[in-house]
C-alpha cells in the first residue's frame, strides 16, 4: 500500500505537531486526509496515542468502509468524516479535537461569533454549534452534515469538541489552532463586566470572501484530481 504512505505520513505528522501544541490530548480526537482522485481516506485509528504509531498505522479506507491499510480499527468517527469529504469538495483535511477552549463552547450551547480578522480568513463568519449526538453515530454525521451546509471551516460539537475543516490536512491542523486562540480570548473577554466587542460587518464580509476564494481552489483541484 506505498500508494498511500504520503497521506498516512501527512495524517500522523499533523497529530505530532496537535500533541506539541496542547491541542490533541490522550487519545482523543482524530484526523484524516482526503485521498486525491479516489473514493478514499487516510484517517486515524481508534484509541491510539499518537505518539506511539507508525505511519502505516493510519488506516486507508475506502466510502463502503473496506479497511485497505492499517492494522488497528479505524476511528470510530470515520463515518462523519466520509460524510463531510463527500458533501464538501472544498475539503482536503478534518481535524477532529476535544481541544480545552474551543470545548468550553460546547458545554455552554453559544456559538463563537466573528472577533478577529484571521479567525474570519480561516474559519468563516462564525463557529457555529452541531447538535449533540453520541460519538461514532449515524446521528452525529446527520447533525454535522446539516451543519457544515454553511461553508465555513470551524465547528462546535455540542458536549464534545471541536471539528475543523481545511483545503488540506495542515490547513485544518492550524485551524485547530486559529479556533484555540479565538475561544480562549473570548473566554477571557467573557468573563469581564465590559462590553465584547464584535468584528466589523465590512471586516467579516472582506476575510470570508478571501476563504471562499481560496475554498472554490481547493473544490475544483479535487474534483479535476477524478479525471486524471
Ligand atoms: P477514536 O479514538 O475512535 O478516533 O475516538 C476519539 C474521539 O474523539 C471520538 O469522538
Ligand atoms: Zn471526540
Amino acid at each position: 500500500m506505498e500508494q498511500y504512505s504520503n497521506y498516512q505520513e501527512q495524517v500522523l505528522d499533523a497529530c505530532k505537531k496537535l500533541v506539541d501544541r496542547g491541542i490533541l490530548k490522550a487519545t482523543g480526537g482524530n484526523i484524516s486526509a482526503r485521498v486525491l482522485g479516489e473514493d478514499k481516506i487516510a484517517i486515524t485509528p481508534s484509541n491510539k496515542d499518537y505518539t506511539s504509531i507508525a505511519p502505516e498505522d493510519i488506516c486507508i479506507l475506502d466510502y463502503d468502509g473496506n479497511q485497505l491499510a492499517g492494522k488497528y480499527l479505524p476511528s470510530i468517527e470515520h463515518g462523519f468524516h466520509m460524510e463531510i469529504y463527500k458533501n464538501r469538495m472544498d475539503v482536503g483535511g478534518i481535524v477532529h479535537t476535544h481541544q480545552p477552549y474551543a470545548t468550553i463552547f460546547s458545554l455552554i450551547n453559544s456559538s463563537v461569533p466573528a472577533l478577529f480578522d484571521e479567525q474570519v480568513f480561516h474559519l468563516g463568519e462564525n463557529i457555529a454549534l452541531v447538535k449533540y449526538a453520541a460519538s461514532g453515530t449515524d446521528k452525529l454525521a446527520e447533525n454535522i452534515v446539516d451543519s457544515i451546509r454553511n461553508g465555513n471551516n470551524a465547528y462546535i460539537l455540542e458536549n464534545h469538541g471541536a471539528l475543523l475543516l481545511g483545503g488540506t490536512v495542515d490547513e485544518a491542523a492550524l485551524n485547530s489552532m486559529v479556533v484555540e486562540k479565538t475561544a480562549q480570548a473570548y473566554v477571557g473577554a467573557l468573563g469581564t463586566d465590559k462590553k465584547v466587542w464584535k468584528l466589523p460587518a465590512d471586516s467579516v464580509q472582506m476575510f470570508a470572501d478571501m476563504m471562499k476564494e481560496r475554498q472554490a481552489n481547493y473544490r475544483k483541484t479535487h474534483s479535476e484530481a477524478y479525471k486524471n
